[in-house]
């Protein structure tokens, strides 16, 4: 097969699908010819040249990768101008956004077979391909460093011979993949922790990292819903977000730094800290919103933009893992390359979309010009 990388066009977007690593892998033998455009590598630091000593074939332009490819490893769906280079019948495999139906439906238009690797299931099985799980892990390092960078205090707790400096008090809100490397980065930089999550399930894993974990009480019917059999977050009762917000304004008072990272997949993300909670907050505090591209946990985020607002500063960068380039390419590419594994005959190498293996029918979102309708991954 001719596997394509081009260049990832997207404004911020520095990550790439495949590095020398995994390109090494599937041109073993002569097994597949990989197609890089030139530079896709440079902003995760990977020269042409590394790209060549892996044995990938350099394309100039991106829509020659695009015209010759059989199968396209993207970081990011297509944007407008790219989706006219897609290739009839050729595969198309990234983060395709598979709950925005007018998406998949101009990927079946182009005719592409296209995979969306967010859906990807979330089983031991999958592990290996869970790019949700690689990239979510990066960006809960980062909402850290970018909360200590920006806030006007140290983190750990300091004895010096001018006066002890406490530590500082980080809420994580949403206690999922980013939520606890969130937790674990802030320990290591000696903060005093607290999270919440709507899942009970949690409180073991945060309590674990060394964090308190804040509890809403709930009745025995509440935490039997909160949870699919997913294992992701179900949207909760009315009564219980009353509970909830309460207790959450009060934790994010007493609180210096808030990471936010509460997500209901194909919904918009909860509101957990209104106006009126930032107004409470004390001044310098900061607030990163990793629900941002969701429309964002905190009511005044405003997405890919640092502000400030009653004296908090709310960072909503909405693709955090871009800023850890190197090593986010490096998890990702390896993600695809477990998911072709899967995909591709392992003797003719061709593509076998086997639709009773549940890795390949959940993360098919369209084949021969149509689109495929798939149970929701959060059932209501
Ligand atoms: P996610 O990104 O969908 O959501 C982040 C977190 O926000 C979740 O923990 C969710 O419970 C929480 N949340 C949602 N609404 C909330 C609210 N109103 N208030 C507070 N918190 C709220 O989650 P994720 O990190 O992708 O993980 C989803 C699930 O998948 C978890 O149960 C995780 O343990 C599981 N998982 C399993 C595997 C595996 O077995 N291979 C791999 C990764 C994740």
């Amino acid at each position: 097969m001719r596997i394509g990388i081009p260049g990832e066009i997207r404004q911020g977007e520095t990550r790439v699908a495949a590095t020398p690593e995994t390109i090494r892998k599937l041109t073993q033998g002569g097994r597949h010819i990989v197609l890089v455009e030139s530079r896709a590598g440079l902003a995760s630091s990977i020269l042409d040249s590394d790209f060549e000593a892996a044995g990938a074939v350099l394309v100039a332009a991106g829509a020659d990768v695009y015209a010759q490819a059989d199968i396209v490893l993207k970081v990011r769906g297509p944007e407008p101008t790219e989706l006219p280079l897609l290739r009839r019948g050729s595969a198309l495999i990234g983060l395709l956004n598979p709950h925005d139906q007018t998406a998949v439906d101009a990927l079946a238009k182009a005719g592409v077979t296209a995979f969306a690797l967010e859906s990807v299931p979330r089983t031991t099985r999958a592990q290996t391909m869970d790019v949700l799980s690689s990239q979510a892990n990066i960006a809960g390092y980062k909402a850290v460093l970018l909360a200590a960078n920006a806030y006007g205090r140290f983190m750990p707790m300091l004895m010096t011979a001018a006066g002890t400096v406490r530590a500082a008090r980080v809420l994580v809100l949403g206690a999922g993949v980013a939520g606890l490397q969130a937790i674990a980065t802030a320990k290591r930089l000696g903060a005093v922790i607290e999270a919440f999550d709507v899942r009970p399930a949690a409180k073991e894993q945060v309590e674990s990292l060394g964090a308190k974990f804040v509890e809403v009480p709930v009745s025995d019917e509440e935490r039997a819903k909160a949870e699919t059999a997913g294992g992701y977050a179900r949207d909760m009762g009315d009564d219980y977000k009353r509970r909830q917000a309460a207790l959450i304004d009060e934790r994010a008072r007493a609180s210096d730094i808030v990471i936010t990272t509460a997500l209901v997949p194909g919904r918009p993300a909860p509101v957990l800290l209104p106006e009126a909670t930032v107004r409470g907050m004390k001044p310098g505090s900061v607030i990163v919103d990793l629900a941002a591209q969701q429309g964002g946990n905190c009511a005044l985020t405003v997405q890919d933009a640092s502000t400030v607002a009653h004296g908090i500063v709310i960072i909503g960068h909405t693709n955090l893992p871009a800023l850890v380039a190197a090593d986010a390419s490096a998890l990702y590419a390896r993600n695809i390359l477990s998911f072709l594994n899967l995909l591709l005959d392992p003797a003719g190498g061709e593509i076998r979309i086997d639709r009773a293996d549940e890795i390949i029918s959940a993360t098919l979102v369209c084949t021969e010009g149509a689109s495929v309708r798939r149970q929701e991954m959060s059932p209501a």
